[in-house]
């Protein structure tokens, strides 16, 4: 039997290692393997028949990523759930998926098993335990043996259901196949250079796009090695830097690491790739990094839906700010976000994406769906970017993002790009708020560092001489820190939302 992405991701020889936790277990692939077949094997005496769905909100673990790969194995579809969410999210996804198996932490076990009993169908609830050792999972798969009949699935079979953040209504479900997640894996593989050799150094939740499949499924096609870190924590990861070949991270990972005295040349001497994505990194932070440590951060842009679309190069220039040109095998196109007409190099407008890394479309949405493609097939992203004559595209914001004040049309990115060059500014966002005059009010929330001499007067007359006055900001909200989820995305609709009354009255 072939299953196209276990197959590819369980090829490397048993004996490699492929994970080392903080607390120094060590795993090989042949435990990943066998791993794979006990929990199969429970998954299958449970119920899972190919096509169901097994929802995991579990902590981060070897055993919790290899319960990813035995859904693969079993033919069903793996469905990770963020592990901060409350029991009414989960009464929403669980509703919506239907998944035939829900595996929580020891913790959660009655909220899990109330939560599936109100959903009123059949749903076995199992538990895993971060350590390795709890849980009725591990315990059911004891013994069980090592071989599990694994279940045929071709290319356009769903490997996983990954549920958007949906900062817009209710989020919705991302069905990837196993060609969307293989082809890209196989792609990144070989343009990021990944081997045998490599030990990535993995600080990111495996709920997420990035750290599931991006930096999980890379590395097991390469047959390298991971050092698995529970959650991003500066002191840890600069312990075990010296011993990685690569890292993958979220922009926060770069502007904590650039405070530290130990993030230097030489606790990244053995370091050949940092890569950077799922949001924005600053210019400033690309250049404290290279200060610093003389790497030049790749900065690559993808999203749930698409995988990834972009990369900065191997070799070659890594131009901060922009996110480099699309992948070899993904077709990226500008368009006008109302007509969605073609746009020529050089202009702003909705990016749209199509590929074999492209989704099947939202889980039993097949409006949403069809909104959101192009009859010839491209996706429109909801990204707004432009695309410069050398190939290199720059991300211009959020489509939603966007503030039309007055009739004018403002991208954020270029307002907070002049406010973040200013001295003592850490960051900004600028946001659109509801204004009785001008439809929207241009908006600036600044987080300012420590003591810095800054004043919303201040910002306001560095900025007169530096943009039209339509795209200067109305008012200018000076605070410590801007809101992020876990993926270091700022939280624009929280802002939008808790200052939403700034013009009223
Ligand atoms: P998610 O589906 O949670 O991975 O979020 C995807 C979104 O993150 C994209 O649509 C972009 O808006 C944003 N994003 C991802 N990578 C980058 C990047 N390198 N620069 C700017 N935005 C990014």
């Amino acid at each position: 039997m072939t299953n196209l992405l276990f197959d590819a991701l369980t090829a490397t020889a048993p004996e490699r290692l492929w994970i080392e936790t903080a607390d120094g277990r060590r795993l090989t692939y042949g435990d990943l393997y066998a791993l794979t077949a006990r929990f199969a094997g429970v998954l299958a005496e449970a119920g899972v028949s190919p096509g169901d769905r097994v929802a995991s909100n579990v902590e981060k673990s070897p055993e919790a990523l290899a319960l990813y790969l035995a859904v693969v194995r079993a033919g069903g579809i793996y469905l990770p759930l963020n592990t901060a969410y409350t029991a009414a999210e989960l009464a929403y996804f669980l509703g919506d998926a239907e998944p035939a198996v829900f595996v929580t932490d020891p913790a959660r076990a009655d909220e899990a098993t109330a939560l599936t009993a109100a959903a009123g169908r059949s749903c076995a609830v199992e538990t895993l335990g971060a350590d390795g050792r709890s849980g009725s999972l591990l315990q059911r798969a004891e013994g069980r043996p090592d071989a599990f009949a694994t279940v045929s699935c071709g290319p356009d079979d769903l490997a996983a259901i990954l549920y958007t953040s949906g900062t817009t209504g209710r989020s919705k479900g991302a069905m990837l196949s196993h060609r969307n997640l293989l082809s890209n894996a196989r792609l990144l593989k070989e343009f990021w250079r990944f081997t045998a050799d490599d030990v990535l150094l993995h600080a990111l939740p495996i709920y997420h796009t990035h750290g599931l499949f991006v930096a999980s499924n890379i590395v097991a096609l390469a047959g390298g090695s991971m050092i698995f870190l529970p959650r991003f924590e500066a002191g840890a990861v600069l312990d075990a830097l010296p011993r990685a070949t690569a890292m993958m991270g979220v922009p926060t990972f770069y502007t904590r690491l650039v405070r530290e005295p130990r993030f230097n040349r030489q606790t990244t001497a053995h370091l050949r790739l940092m890569i950077s994505g799922s949001a924005p990194l600053l210019a400033q932070t690309h250049a404290e990094v290279e200060a610093l440590t003389g790497h030049r951060v790749l900065e690559r842009y993808g999203m749930t839906e698409t995988n990834m679309n972009t990369s900065n190069p191997y070799e070659g220039a890594r131009v901060a700010g922009t996110v480099g040109p699309p992948l070899p095998g993904v077709d990226l196109r500008i368009t006008d976000p109302e007509t969605g007409a073609v746009l020529p190099t050089g202009a702003i407008g909705m990016i749209e994406v199509r590929g074999e890394n492209v989704f099947r479309g939202y889980w039993r949405q097949p409006d949403k769906t069809a909104a959101e493609f192009r009859a010839d097939g491209f996706f429109i992203t909801g990204d707004l970017g432009v695309v410069g004559d050398n190939g290199y595209v720059t991300i211009v914001g959020r489509g939603k993002d966007l503030i039309i004040t007055g009739g004018f049309n403002v991208y954020p990115k270029e307002v907070e790009e002049e406010i973040d060059a200013l001295p003592g500014v850490i960051e900004s966002a600028v946001i659109g708020l509801p204004h009785p005059d001008f439809g929207e009010g241009v908006t600036a929330v600044v987080a300012v560092e420590p003591g810095a001499d800054l004043s919303e007067k201040g910002v306001l007359t560095a900025l007169a001489t530096r943009l039209a006055a339509f795209k200067r900001p109305k008012r200018v909200l000076l605070v410590e820190s801007l809101p992020r989820n876990a993926m270091g995305k700022v939280q624009k609709a929280q802002l939008r939302h808790q200052h939403a009354g700034l013009y009223a009255g």
